[in-house]
């Protein structure tokens, strides 16, 4: 390994580790099924991390986690990446705010991607996505046109979109934020849902989301 490999894997290392973490909490918490879905990491914002292909999340360790550069040259591990990479790098293209990225299929989310439905702001959380979740129109996985389309969704304004007839594409400061944001996007899909099976349910008004997303910054123990 050159040294230039060399101080990339040290850098890197907490990034892979993010990875494969967050590839087994994705696969506890309901947010996928088998080997669906993918996570990525910028690192100084110059490399990308990326889960390898179809690999088992409960397998995956740190050093299975490919790293490319923007040209798709990989530089460490053996692994394939996922073959989403083309969509991931597109996003961190695009979006200077974006330091990670978190896809999946998870059921609810996924249900309303297969009626060609965003997710409207029936419920206040959706707030970490934007005032819904708006779906890219269909195309094949892997290919760049689906990054093209997922990157036009998400704008500058959303967090996350769905990907019609497939799944989930979620967006943060880093992997542990896209995973929350994609985490929201499924509880609000699914309370969405669930009011719609007995009822009629009722939307945010216009302004509250930004109102919120401004609040989110202050909760917690960040006020
Ligand atoms: P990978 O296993 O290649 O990451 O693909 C899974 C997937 O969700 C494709 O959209
Ligand atoms: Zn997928």
């Amino acid at each position: 390994m050159s040294n230039t490999n060399q101080n990339l894997s040290q850098t890197a290392q907490d990034e892979r580790n993010a990875i494969a973490e967050h590839g087994r909490k994705m696969l506890h918490q309901g947010l996928t099924k088998g080997t669906g879905g993918n996570i990525s990491a910028l690192i100084d914002g110059e490399y990308m991390a990326i889960s390898p292909s179809g690999m088992a999340y409960e397998e995956i360790e740190a050093d299975d986690v490919p790293v490319l550069d923007f040209s798709h040259e990989q530089l460490l591990a053996e692994k394939q990446p996922s073959s989403e990479h083309s969509m991931h790098m597109q996003v961190y293209r695009q979006r200077d705010d974006v330091g990670g990225v978190v896809h999946n299929h998870s059921p609810y989310a996924t249900t309303f991607a297969t009626l060609n439905e965003p997710i409207p702001a029936s419920h206040y959380l959706i707030a970490f996505a934007g005032a819904e979740v708006p779906v890219a129109s269909y195309e094949t996985y892997g290919t760049e046109a689906l990054g093209n389309i997922a990157v036009e969704t998400l704008g500058e304004e959303y967090n996350a979109c769905l990907l019609q007839n497939h799944g989930v594409l979620a967006v943060g400061d880093d992997v542990a934020s896209a995973f929350e944001t994609a985490l929201m996007v499924e509880y609000c899909a699914q309370i969405q849902y669930q009011a719609m099976a007995v009822g009629e349910p009722t939307i945010i008004p216009d302004g509250e989301v930004e109102r919120l997303q401004s609040k989110f910054e202050g909760y917690g123990q960040n006020g």
